[in-house]
């Protein structure tokens, strides 16, 4: 058998924008602030779907999804998520587990764990218990500490049987 690893490492810069929809693993979490970017900014699927293409022996999302390119505006990152998932595939590899942490001091993730569970275990097509969701605060430290932005780290393995 042929097992891979691959971490994933995204951050987001937190603003006030009611408008704008907090997306957080593909899930709406309600309030005043949203997370800015080119595309939606869900920075756990970011995360998650550079962890695919690093255990798969690719480049990160980036190269597939410019923020400089106006067809990726407001980009829901499911599609990002996805074509990570194909890039895999085509190489002959499927999902094993993702291991996903979320670091920041908002948005509290608690009320939405379930929820956002459902909705990777539904994107990943793997079962809930191969997805670890937790969430970490920087103590206050730092930019982060300061509820400036969230970051989210993410681990896979992906195998070939
Ligand atoms: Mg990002």
């Amino acid at each position: 058998m042929d097992i891979r690893t691959g971490t994933g490492l995204d951050f987001h810069r937190l603003i006030d924008d009611e408008a704008r929809p907090l997306l957080i693993g593909g899930v709406e979490i309600p309030g005043k602030r949203a997370l800015l970017g080119h595309s939606d900014a869900d920075v756990l699927l970011h995360a998650l779907a550079d962890a695919i293409l690093g255990a798969s022996g690719h480049s990160d999302i980036g190269i597939y999804f410019s923020d400089k390119d106006q067809a990726n505006k407001n980009l829901d990152s499911s599609v990002i998520l996805k074509k990570s998932l194909a890039l895999m595939s085509e190489r002959g590899y499927r999902l094993s587990n993702a291991d996903i942490t979320l670091i920041g001091e908002e948005p509290r993730i608690a009320p939405h764990r379930e929820k956002i569970l459902e909705r990777l275990a539904d994107l990943l097509a793997i079962a809930q218990d191969r997805i670890g969701l937790k969430a970490t605060t920087t103590e206050k430290m730092g930019a982060l500490g300061r509820s400036e932005g969230v970051g989210c780290l993410a681990t896979v393995l992906i195998q070939k049987d």
